[in-house]
């Protein structure tokens, strides 16, 4: 362990929620190197939705690697390449009538955002972009300027420019009427609103501490988009790929963004890779003038493939992911009930869940209990003060069931 804190530096941060030596993993099963198995109730952030080393994403790896398939290809035309455009046009796009150009903008999220806030900019030839309190987009500093976290902002060490927070659903207590603020910074030439280029928004802010968006909230800010000639960006990177229910977090409200950035699961395996997919007039870039190195990884690319043509070829991963999160809202609730002294508050979609306590402090000794007793389980929001439930969509029914009674018997701990 000490070779991590001599070598590695301050920066770390997940491993010092989980100080031991994690080795293997299959399925929701992670096994440290003394062999000791702990249930993920985290699934990489959100990147691996369909669990660890998914046989039949591994096979088509495999292959690929044992046949020398091309490994890095910048933006080469290759054969996997192609395979992977096939299928997301033909499994997720097409069927959902959705016409989107996909650009590959670099293999993390915040290069999809990046490249998403660049496009607005330049289709408008506007520099504002309006984000919400609470959002997570990423560390580099676009995605940064429309992220709320203010230790993450600090990190930048310059001034954040060029955006504007407006309040998330709900931020105001349901108090005001959506988007009153917002329409009238539009409305009044004296606000110092710069006219936004794009709007960018999560649908449920998964780092700010699952912050769910009412669907009629959604309708209303795409139709405030549309109406003031402003784009709309969905970042879809940790929601999106079936943690709501549906592919795109956004079909619930039956919206059709302008934008999406697409990361986390959609290579299917935990490898890098992400997309930003947008309308086919906004696709005004010049050849080049987005690049990246490592925007052709390949081996990504096949299990890329591979998941879209396992999990998104009928709806049936979409219904076991609804059911499983009925699951997972009454055992939250019965623990909520069950302790009314923690004030506890339950919210969430699809498998993407949050219990947030009265008492900020506490969601992070509930997720050390919870180790404790085999289980992993992150914290979210501003101040960690939700606990955040995020298993893989592919987990077992026994094993969800047990991982949310070491939750209970954790939040009975505390
Ligand atoms: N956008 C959202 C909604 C995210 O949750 C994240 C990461 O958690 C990002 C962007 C940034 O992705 P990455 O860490 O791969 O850059």
């Amino acid at each position: 362990m000490n070779l991590f804190a001599e070598l590695e530096s301050e920066v770390r941060s997940y491993c010092r929620s989980w100080p031991v030596v994690f080795d293997r993993a299959v399925g929701s099963q992670v096994f440290d190197e003394n062999g000791r198995a702990y249930l993920d109730f985290f699934a990489g952030a959100g990147a691996l939705n369909y669990g660890h080393n998914n046989p039949e994403l591994k096979k088509a790896l495999l292959a690929y690697l044992s046949r020398d398939g091309m490994t890095h290809g910048l933006d080469m035309h290759t054969a996997a390449k192609r395979e992977l455009l096939t299928a997301l046009r033909d499994r997720i796009l097409t069927p959902r009538g959705l016409d989107y150009k996909i650009q590959f903008p670099g293999p993390t999220g915040t290069n999809a955002v990046e490249s998403a806030l660049k496009l607005a900019r330049k289709v408008t030839g506007r520099e504002s972009i309006v984000s919400f309190t609470n959002a997570f987009h990423g560390m580099t500093l676009g995605s940064l300027s429309v992220t709320g976290n203010s230790m993450k902002r600090g990190g930048a060490g310059i001034p954040l420019v060029h955006a504007t927070p407006m309040p998330f659903d709900n931020f105001l207590d349901g108090k005001v009427p959506d988007f009153l603020w917002f329409e009238r910074l539009l409305d009044d030439s004296g606000s110092g609103l710069n006219k936004p280029a794009a709007v960018i928004v999560e649908t449920v802010q998964g780092e700010g501490g699952i912050n769910v968006a009412r669907p009629e909230w959604l309708r209303g800010l795409a139709e405030l988009c549309q109406r003031r000639d402003m784009l709309l960006i969905v970042d879809d990177i940790q929601m999106g790929c079936g943690r709501t229910g549906p592919f795109f977090s956004f079909e619930v409200a039956g919206i059709r963004p302008d934008i999406v950035c697409l990361s986390k699961s959609i290579g299917g395996y935990g490898l890098p890779l992400a997309l930003t997919l947008f309308r086919p007039e906004l696709d005004v870039w010049e050849p080049g003038e987005h690049n990246g190195t490592f925007r052709g990884n390949n081996p990504a690319f096949v299990t890329a493939t591979r998941a879209l043509e396992l999990f998104w070829s009928d709806d049936q991963l979409q219904t076991r992911t609804e059911a499983k999160g009925d699951v997972v809202r009454e055992a939250l609730t019965a623990i909520a009930t069950a302790h009314p002294e923690l004030g506890a508050e339950v919210r969430g979609r699809g498998l993407a869940w949050g219990l947030e306590f009265h008492d900020p402090s506490a969601a992070a000794k509930v997720a050390t209990a919870a180790f404790e007793r085999g289980l992993l389980i992150e914290t979210a929001g501003t101040d960690s003060e939700v606990v955040k439930v995020m298993p893989a969509l592919t987990i077992t029914h026994d094993e969800l069931t047990e991982g949310l009674s070491i939750l209970a018997d954790a939040v009975t701990a505390l």
